[in-house]
């Protein structure tokens, strides 16, 4: 068997945004531990982006493809393809027409890429598997074409997987415009109302082709010879157990970097993903000098930017609480409205002595930081993944996508934390958040969802040590491949041709 597995290539292609690629290469990682070779395919863009931008202070080698080298991410192998569109064309700002674009010539484009790899003169890649993400589902019919069995990686909770899998099969049991408030029973799951549910299957859903790829990706799963989950069985048992019955879908996470889960005895060093922005140096000094559970972590990842009103209302929250807080507040790159993303004037200069402001800050090391008490969070489920992995409880303030059905698990399901409710306008007012902050912090329950957070914290290392539940599906996945890998050969197109006959 091990021999068998020195010739297995596996290729992921995710789509190019930093959430999506860091729970690829950290699979990919564990792969590559138990002998497989993995190659991780994104777009000529964001391979670009990466060689300019790559900010993690602990990964490993990003070199540019300039150098004539094979770009690598901590040690795994980065190969790229065009999304049809110039490096200069602005995907941010026109993000449906990019979405069309890449679902019309990602399938060409990775199709010429997996051919010319196989057929490589100096290191052919015959690729035994191909893994995907939900939001490249069209991957799914290029494997089919060139015959090699597909698997998804599901980056969000098997919850939505289930969400998503019950409204395209029975649109009619989810809320319509003439009944926006329909609660919805899906099985292994408690009863969600309108907020609990991800905002692609509202009925005013204005995500055009974002919420498109997560249906494609459902009505591809016959193509699917895996479903990988970034969760833990432990996390979700009644609901994967539930969704059996369709899909065979296998928690292989948290895919988290190895200090969270206790797994990294080089201090950091054996960071696996990339950061794309540039963590302020300050925050860990600054924690350092703070007393241990009394900080409150606020972060709204990535993309999130908050109005005016609602960047006032949390800075009052904060001021008012007079607890230390570390407060991320990352620039748009996003045209946003007025005001938007903005801190009140003044609040800096008023809150000097009880918090530290930043642009980016190195998560993964505040999460792990003794002095957090809790993290006010926008829920993307990075974030919750790595706030589980740290034991730390949340106050939970989501937005959108995949967000508030995260929240409602958070609270209410997995019992860490407390899910901001707004008020009529649709606004979590200053005097709530202050008041959550309190309860999570000093009230009758933030013993108990502290230890809620431990046991979890626990449980998910539990998951991913040698034996535990992620750590049997991926070699359950990783033992089928290697049945698989003998029975299927890559046919080279005509342009590889000359290549393959002279290899
Ligand atoms: N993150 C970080 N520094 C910050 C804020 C966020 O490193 O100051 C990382 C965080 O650890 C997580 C990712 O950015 O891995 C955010 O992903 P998530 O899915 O939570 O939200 P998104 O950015 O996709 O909305």
């Amino acid at each position: 068997m091990e021999e068998e597995k020195q010739t297995i290539h596996v290729l992921m292609v995710a789509f190019s945004s930093q959430g999506h690629i860091n729970p690829m290469l950290r699979l990919g990682k564990q792969l590559q531990n138990k002998g497989l070779h993995v190659t991780l395919a994104v777009t000529e863009i964001f391979l670009h982006r990466i060689a300019t931008n790559h900010h993690s202070t602990t990964a490993t080698t990003t070199a540019a493809a300039a150098d004539n080298q094979i770009p690598s991410i901590s040690g795994i192998d980065i190969a790229s393809f065009s999304d049809g569109l110039s490096l200069e064309y602005d995907r941010k700002s026109n993000l449906d027409t990019y979405m069309k674009t890449l679902a019309e010539f990602g399938p060409v484009n990775l199709t010429s890429l997996v051919t010319s790899l196989g057929c490589d003169i100096t290191r052919p890649k015959k690729f035994s598997c191909i893994i995907n993400n939900p939001f490249v589902p069209w991957v799914a019919d290029v494997a089919s074409r060139l015959g090699i069995p597909c698997g998804m990686l599901w980056i969000q909770p098997c919850t939505l997987f289930a969400i998503y899998h019950g409204f395209y099969n029975s649109p009619e049991d989810f809320p319509t415009k003439e009944n926006p408030e329909k609660s919805v029973k899906l099985p292994g799951l408690p009863l969600l109302q309108t907020s609990d549910l991800p905002s692609f299957v509202l009925p005013f859903n204005v995500f055009g082709s974002l919420a498109n790829v997560f249906f494609e990706s459902i009505k591809n799963i016959h193509k699917l010879r895996w479903v990988m989950a970034n969760s833990f069985y432990e996390l979700e048992k009644e609901v994967i157990d539930s969704m059996s019955k369709f899909v065979v879908i296998k928690g292989v996470g948290p895919l988290v970097p190895a200090t969270l889960l206790g797994q990294d005895d080089h201090e950091g060093r054996d960071f696996v993903g990339i950061d794309m922005w540039k963590a302020d140096d300050r925050c860990i000094e600054w924690l350092n000098q703070k007393d241990p559970n009394s900080v409150i972590y606020v972060s709204f990842g990535s993309l999130v930017v908050l109005s005016k009103t609602q960047m006032e209302s949390i800075a009052t929250a904060l001021r008012e609480s007079k607890r230390p807080f570390l407060w991320v507040v990352k620039p748009s790159e996003f045209q946003v409205t007025e005001g938007a993303g903005e801190l009140p004037k003044g609040f800096l200069d008023e809150t000097k002595e009880q918090g530290l402001v930043v642009p980016w800050c190195a998560q993964i090391m505040v999460l792990s930081h003794k002095s957090i008490a809790c993290f006010v969070t926008h829920c993307g489920w990075n974030s919750m993944l790595e706030t589980i992995s740290a034991g730390v409880p949340v106050i939970a303030y989501p937005m959108w996508t995949d967000q508030p059905t995260n929240a409602k698990l958070m609270a209410d399901v997995f019992g860490v934390g407390l899910r901001l409710r707004p008020n009529n306008d649709g606004f979590f007012e200053s005097e709530t958040i202050k008041e959550y902050i309190e309860e999570i912090m000093d009230g009758p329950r933030s013993v108990e969802f502290r230890a809620k957070a431990t046991e979890w914290k626990s449980m998910a290392r539990d998951a991913v040590a040698c034996g535990g539940s992620s750590d049997r599906n991926i070699q359950e996945f990783i033992d089928d491949i290697v049945k698989l890998s003998s029975s299927h050969t890559i046919k080279c197109n005509v342009d590889s041709s000359t290549k393959c006959q002279s290899s």
